[in-house]
């Protein structure tokens, strides 16, 4: 349920907000998305099980929304979500659908309307591991690529064309800190290329890896935090 409380400590952030950046100015369709989220997750409460008190959903629910280019979306579900979130003393998951959303949420949209709202949360983008290179991989597709001599149209599974020098570049940008192995990072590579050159948990080799410890995949914090 949305409590008055709750209610009030919403319209508090908006008032600070608008209190640190006097362009601030909630819009009709903004206040009628926090107010539908807020709604939403109230209604998701945890009780317990009148049978061996076990936490079960009392209210799971969802709210879809359709909101029109800048009225403010990120902040609308951003705010009542963290709020509700600390209160419960839980961790809000936001899920979007392209990674350049999450980036901008967790570089931009984040660092401007927590600290305006006075909500201190802590807060980690989590990307897949095949966002990041395997370096082992990278390693054996040069190897492969210089000991067939390959030039393009001379493809195996491995090494998809003839550029090695992709390959050979990105190498030498990890190695020497200049790329830190995240695929968001770069544009010079395609799908296909960039399939040869990263893996799931399943093709990693994990420890028995002699590239484990500078390994990109294994040395990203959202990974290293179970994400
Ligand atoms: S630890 Fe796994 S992901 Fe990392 S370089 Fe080795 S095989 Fe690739």
């Amino acid at each position: 349920m949305l409590t008055d409380d709750i209610k009030q400590e919403i319209r508090g952030s908006l008032a600070k907000i608008a209190g640190v950046m006097p362009a601030f100015k909630a819009r009709p369709g903004q206040r009628v998305m926090i107010a539908e989220v807020a709604r939403a997750f109230a209604a998701s409460q945890q009780g317990k099980s009148d049978k061996d008190k076990s936490p079960v959903n009392t209210g799971s629910t969802f709210v879809c929304v359709n909101g029109g280019t800048g009225i403010g979306k990120s902040l609308a579900y951003v705010l009542p979500g963290a709020l509700i979130a600390r209160r419960r003393e839980k961790k809000l998951v936001i899920s979007s659908s392209t990674v350049a959303l999450q980036e901008q949420l967790v570089r931009k949209d984040l660092p401007l309307f927590l600290p305006a709202a006075g909500v201190h949360m802590k807060y980690e983008l989590a990307k897949g591991r095949t966002r990041f290179v395997c370096e082992h991989k990278l390693r054996r597709v040069i190897e492969d690529m210089r000991q067939l001599g390959m030039f393009p149209g001379n493809a195996t599974e491995d090494a998809p064309d003839g550029h090695i020098g992709v390959y050979e570049t990105l190498l030498k940008d990890f190695e020497s800190g200049q790329w830190d192995g995240d695929r968001d990072t770069i544009e010079r590579i395609d799908d296909a290329q960039w399939s040869t050159i990263t893996t799931d948990r399943h093709g990693c080799l994990s420890r028995r890896c002699p590239n484990y410890k500078t390994c990109a995949q294994v040395n990203y914090p959202g990974l290293k935090a179970g994400a």
